[in-house]
């Protein structure tokens, strides 16, 4: 019987850690599908940043309860995998709680101590969470944007990640109770949650345990799983997000070194237009801007997979405050959807992507919501993992201003009166100083 556990285990393993892998290989060839970008600079700098913002959650805390919270979830959460550790050694070669006899009982009895009083914080925030967002009415977590699968989604992580907990609670508690004389207080928690234990007999306690031991473990494969599907891939993605974000000053436009060529052409009588690129100058691009997720770099798509859905960008937005039909949440949203649809068409045809005639413009983020954004940055400061959403609207409208030509009325009349009158207004440079006439 023992014997059959193991090969199960080792079944159900395998099989959870290859289908992440294949899960993981996905990603990366959906991340790739963007254009390349250079982001391997100031190194020393990158390092700090993720260390700061991704492992310490530096920004997550400007709004304190919901980042202390979240501090106790990842942290909480995380550090209990470490258990894992132990679950797969006993699961493989049928032991019982491995770690004890290697760690002596004092260092035991303190490491599942901690980890059960990381374990209780992890229940009270994912409690709190919980009602947070589905009765306390926080606006920003529930927008109509939210409604479907992604309210749903950050309900199931919500609900795996309890009762990930409370498998772990039972299954420490059965064990006490099984045997608290080897125990002694061992589990500071979960020996006061289960009372009614000491009622059953040896080998019903060793079912809740070995049952609750299982659930956790399966528990564990899918939730690691389930991170594809789900919002939750930032528990991951956070870190290379961080590390490649964009170091440049919020604001500073971001040239194309073959337009800047052209303008000095047209600007200095001088210019040989025939003269060879400078060196580091970049080649006319085949397209200028993002019509579709191809045209994106590959940091945009790792953002569109990095974002937690939080809406801190959404709710600092003023053109989505002031009713406008934006929300740069909605906008890394879109472009995960479209790029999952892209990688679903990959897989279809056998890595080859076969034209379904979408684009992430139009079939997925309008032009109204393009122009409603004012390029004020206040999106890009408010992420929590250096999300740049306003770099995806700069690129889509670039597309459709110079590959389209399809500014909004008023901005192509002020880019004609610059053209024509080096001003952005209506009349002749020689009339500038009209007004300064009598009448
Ligand atoms: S940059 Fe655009 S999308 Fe971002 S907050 Fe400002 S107006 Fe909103
Ligand atoms: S872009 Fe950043 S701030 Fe906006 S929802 Fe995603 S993670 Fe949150």
């Amino acid at each position: 019987m023992q014997y059959i556990d193991n090969v199960i285990f080792l079944i159900l393993l395998v099989a959870g850690f290859g289908l992440f892998a294949k899960s993981l290989k996905e990603l990366y060839r959906n991340i790739k599908l963007g254009r390349e970008i250079n982001r391997t600079d100031r190194r020393s700098e990158r390092w700090a940043i993720m260390t700061r913002v991704a492992l310490g959650q530096s920004k997550m805390v400007k709004r304190p309860i919901a980042g202390i919270l979240h501090i106790f979830v990842y942290v909480g959460f995380v550090i209990i995998n470490i258990e894992l550790l132990e679950i797969i050694i006993d699961g493989i070669f049928g032991t019982h709680r491995f770690l004890q006899s290697i760690l002596g009982d004092s260092v035991y009895s303190f490491f599942t101590g901690a980890l059960e009083v990381l374990a209780a914080l992890v229940v009270l925030a994912v409690v709190v969470f919980f009602i947070r967002r589905n009765f306390y009415g926080v606006k920003r977590l529930t927008m109509k944007e939210l409604f479907g699968w992604p309210k749903q989604d950050a309900n199931w992580i919500l609900i795996i990640e309890f009762s990930l907990m409370v498998a772990f609670f039972t299954m420490n508690g059965a064990d006490y109770y099984s045997d608290s004389a080897r125990f002694g207080s061992n589990f500071p928690i979960s020996k006061y949650l289960f009372p009614f234990f000491q009622n059953f007999s040896l080998e019903t306690l060793h079912i809740i345990e070995k049952s609750a031991w299982w659930f956790h473990f399966v528990g564990i494969l899918f939730f690691m799983n389930y991170l594809y599907y789900s919002k939750h891939l930032h528990i991951i993605l956070a870190f290379p997000n961080t590390w490649f974000a964009n170091l440049e000053k919020k604001g500073k436009f971001n040239n194309l070194d073959s337009v800047t060529k052209e303008i000095k052409l047209m600007m200095d009588p001088n210019a040989d237009p025939y003269a060879a690129p400078a060196e580091g100058e970049t080649e006319v691009p085949a397209k200028f801007g993002a019509e579709d997720i191809f045209d994106l770099n590959q940091h945009q798509l790792m953002s569109a997979y990095s974002c937690t859905e939080c809406g801190r960008c959404t709710s600092v937005c003023p053109a989505n405050i002031t009713g406008k039909k934006l929300s740069p949440r909605l906008i890394m949203m879109k472009t995960r959807d479209r790029l999952e649809e892209v990688g679903k068409n990959l897989n279809k045809n056998g890595g080859k992507f076969v034209d379904d005639g979408k684009k992430l413009l139009n079939d997925y983020i309008t032009k109204e919501e393009l122009w409603a954004c004012t390029t004020c940055n206040a999106c890009v400061e408010a992420c929590p993992v250096l999300i740049d959403p306003l770099s995806i609207i700069f690129e889509m409208r670039r597309f459709l201003v110079m590959e389209q030509s399809a500014a909004p009325t008023e901005l192509n009349l002020m880019m004609t009166n610059v053209e024509n009158n080096a001003a952005p207004w209506q009349y002749n440079q020689a009339d500038r100083l009209n007004w300064a006439n009598d009448n």
